[in-house]
């Protein structure tokens, strides 16, 4: 016997029961992303590889040692995106979306890539809900679209079981500032730090504030904080997002050691974290990347977002509170009676396209075995059609939920289940 293939380690597949779960989680997204104005973009999976080392930085975890690159035939070195935010960025510079509109609002949902240890709610593929406001540099958009991410939650009825923690890393001067702040700090206690956290005190001190070394966390916790180091316009911008989200009374939590993984970030940075999930808690995680666009090559045009694992984001929804789906099958045609096969394709063509969700036999099996496949499916009518049916153009039409019977005209099952709806 030939070996069964296997899939790759550290990724899924997302059978039809779940998908099922998905599509109505992506209703849910749809709608909350139409009433907030925001429009779908969907970039490619692969870009050049520089994309993300300029784009998310050469130091990060991700572009260290988390990406899937590979050369194509041409000898260019592609890679399967690990975020999105640069290739949105890389999208909106390339198509000229400025000039569309001032303040574009962009959202995204697809597959993204990172060769990480796989455990639960860590994947090598997984989903990400992103959401993307290039152009404004004010306060009310950092706090539109912490509450685009918070009306979704409120949406799944799941926003009791999730905390936003909130941070400022500032402009760069204040972040020039506590980086001296903090080495200072940390210098005499260089030698008790972890290897990775000493190797970061050079490039990227604020990164060490991210450890989850218990030795680390020990000095962390004394570490000065970076809101003593912003500069006036800085904490003037921190303190109007606060103030905006207390008259929203969004709940938020100050997190003074929250720095984020990425390199790009400005001013306000946040985090969705839950209670129902172990140790990757972290359900959604933004913050504002006023450089970006034009480290890219655009122009100084400033911009906010975040990004949320689906996938970690439908286990805090089952842990709490489940969607629910509509019921698959509208109707089971059961055939009796062999002559009529050449018949039945096009009947239940034909309620198809009147709208009904149809599905009949093609094992050619028992009367029996026909209405067990039926209640399999959860259909919520089974048409029974015999000899005797078919030379008087009707079905014996049986609701599965009530148990009540009824003969109906061929042309007129779909009429009747759909008033019956
Ligand atoms: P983590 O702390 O869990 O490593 P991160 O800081 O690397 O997260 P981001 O790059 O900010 O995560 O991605 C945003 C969101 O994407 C995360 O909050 C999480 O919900 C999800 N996510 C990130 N990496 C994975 C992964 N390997 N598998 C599943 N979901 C992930
Ligand atoms: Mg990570």
């Amino acid at each position: 016997m030939p070996d069964k293939v296997q899939r790759v380690k550290g990724v899924n597949d997302i059978l039809p029961a779940e998908v099922r779960q998905w599509q109505a989680l992506e209703t849910i997204i749809q709608n909350v992303m139409a009433g907030y104005a925001y429009g779908e973009i969907r970039p490619p999976i692969f870009e050049k590889t520089d994309l993300f080392a300029r784009g998310v930085g050469e130091d990060t975890d991700i572009v260290s040692k988390e990406m899937y690159t590979f050369s194509d035939m041409g000898g260019l070195s592609l890679t399967l995106r690990p975020e999105l935010t640069a290739g949105v960025v890389r999208s909106y510079i390339q198509n000229n979306l400025q000039q569309v509109s001032p303040v574009q609002k962009l959202w995204y949902e697809g597959p993204m890539f990172r060769q990480e240890r796989p455990q639960k709610g860590r994947y090598r593929q997984f989903w990400q809900l992103g959401a993307e406001a290039i152009g404004s540099p004010n306060p009310e958009q950092d706090v539109e679209i912490i509450d685009l991410f918070y009306a979704l939650l409120r949406e799944l009825g799941i926003e009791k079981s999730v905390t936003l923690k909130i941070n400022s890393v500032g402009d760069s001067e204040s972040r020039a500032a506590y980086r001296s702040a903090l080495r200072d700090y940390l210098m005499p206690q260089l030698n008790k730090l972890s290897e990775t956290s000493r190797n970061r005190f050079e490039s990227n001190p604020l990164r060490i504030l991210d450890s989850k070394a218990p030795n680390d966390r020990e000095i962390i916790k004394n570490a000065p904080k970076i809101r003593d180091c912003l500069n006036e316009s800085s904490a003037a911008h921190y303190e109007e997002v606060l103030a905006m989200l207390d008259k929203m009374v969004i709940p938020y939590f100050q997190d003074d050691l929250l720095v984020r993984g990425l390199d790009y970030y400005t001013h306000t940075i946040f985090e969705f974290t839950s209670d129902a999930l172990g140790a990757q808690d972290a359900i959604c995680g933004g913050g504002r990347y006023n450089d970006l666009v034009k480290e890219l090559g655009g122009s100084d045009v400033p911009a906010i977002g975040w990004a949320s694992g689906i996938e970690r984001l439908l286990l805090v929804v089952d842990a709490i509170k489940p969607l629910s789906t509509d019921p698959v099958l509208d109707l089971f045609l059961v055939v009796t009676g062999s002559d009529l096969r050449t018949e039945t394709p096009g009947i239940i063509r034909n309620w198809r396209s009147a709208g009904l969700s149809c599905d009949a036999d093609t094992l050619r099996r028992s009367m029996k075995a026909q209405m067990r496949e039926a209640n399999r499916q959860g259909a919520r009518y089974v048409a029974i059609l015999g000899e005797d049916e078919f030379s008087q153009g009707v079905v014996q039409l049986k609701n599965f939920e009530s148990g009540k019977q009824t003969t109906v005209a061929i042309e007129k099952v779909a009429e009747v289940i759909i008033k019956d709806a």
